[in-house]
């Protein structure tokens, strides 16, 4: 899957991610600020994951429902405790007496931390309540077939949610390896590839050419596999002690791992008074993660030098910008 993902606010603007899956022609964002994306970028999105409804975090909603109102489609919101009043109070904030031939749905799935529940608002039916439907909690909120998004819950004095989207691995065949074997390649390559990524296929065999193979055999002669892109977004939190383990297990080996760094550290007392991580700290999670690149944004709009945060993140971790 080609994938391109870019910040919405540039540094120091609303927080909101961008996650375009080109060739599925459908979008990701985590975070909705108030962006600056094309029109027709903001049309691909399916899914929203937001972070927290502080308003830098949530006010490009109005401007996503405008864009997406008269599409075909089911536009999910994933959100922590209480976003489905968030969204509820935003529909609510407009008439609609004429909707009857809309067709949008928009699906918010509102995360606790025993359950999830996922409730549909109809657009022609002026964004009623259609139906509410309870899932089991679960740390991965969506799994699509090439990709899944989990999410791991941070301190803000409120609930703010990080968010990775993960790539499913995928195998590719060697073709000078398919001519040493002398197998001509057919249907059951995509068999084998599916069958490859599941560890408890291995004895099971593949017929070609009349003969069997197990897929444990081909797989070790045939394919490479192909680890997927993971991309981390992590905004407005606390960095506590007791938590960097599970942030840094949360983050590993991202190939990129936006974080912001709203202050540098000798605002340190500024960033723990409003749950705001500094430069440092962002770099430290990107070192302890083995990220492969560090993005930072959401800089606080004191600083008019963006070098002093970027400075201070490389001398913890150096592949930074
Ligand atoms: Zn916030
Ligand atoms: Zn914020």
């Amino acid at each position: 899957m080609k994938i391109k993902p870019r910040l919405g606010g540039g540094k120091s603007g609303d927080p909101s991610l961008y996650i375009e899956l080109l060739d599925r022609k459908r979008s990701l964002l985590f975070d909705c600020g108030l962006n600056y994306f094309k029109h027709a970028l903001l049309r691909k999105i399916s899914d929203v994951c937001v972070s927290h409804t502080h308003i830098d975090h949530f006010i490009g909603f109005d401007t996503l429902l405008r864009l997406n109102l008269t599409e075909e489609k089911t536009l999910q919101i994933f959100g922590p405790p209480g976003i489905l009043q968030n969204v509820i109070g935003k529909l609510q904030g407009y008439t609609w007496n004429i909707c009857q031939n809309l067709r949008l749905i928009i699906l918010v799935q509102e995360i606790l931390p025993d359950r999830i529940i996922m409730t549909e608002l109809a657009s022609w039916k002026g964004f009623a309540i259609t139906n509410v439907v309870e899932r089991p909690h679960s740390s991965q909120l969506l799994k699509d077939e090439e990709f899944s998004i989990n999410y791991l819950e941070l301190n803000h004095k409120i609930p703010s949610f990080a968010y990775s989207f993960i790539e499913d691995e995928s195998c590719n065949v060697r073709k000078e390896a398919l001519a040493q074997l002398g197998l001509e390649p057919g249907p059951w390559v995509a068999k084998l590839k599916s069958l490859a990524l599941d560890s408890a296929a291995g004895h099971k065999e593949l017929h070609i050419q009349d003969q069997a193979y197990t897929v444990e055999f081909l797989a070790q002669h045939l394919l490479i596999h192909k680890r997927g892109v993971k991309i981390t977004y992590l905004t407005d939190f606390l960095l506590e002690n007791q938590r960097m383990e599970d942030i840094a297990r949360f983050a590993w080996q991202s190939d990129w791992l936006f974080c912001e760094a709203s202050f540098s550290e000798q605002e340190r007392d500024k960033a723990k008074t409003t749950h705001h991580l500094t430069a440092k700290d962002a770099g430290k999670i990107a070192r302890l993660a083995q990220v492969k690149q560090l993005v930072l944004f959401h800089f606080s709009r004191r600083y008019q030098d963006y070098s002093i945060l970027l400075e201070e993140a490389r001398q913890e971790f150096p592949r930074v910008e």
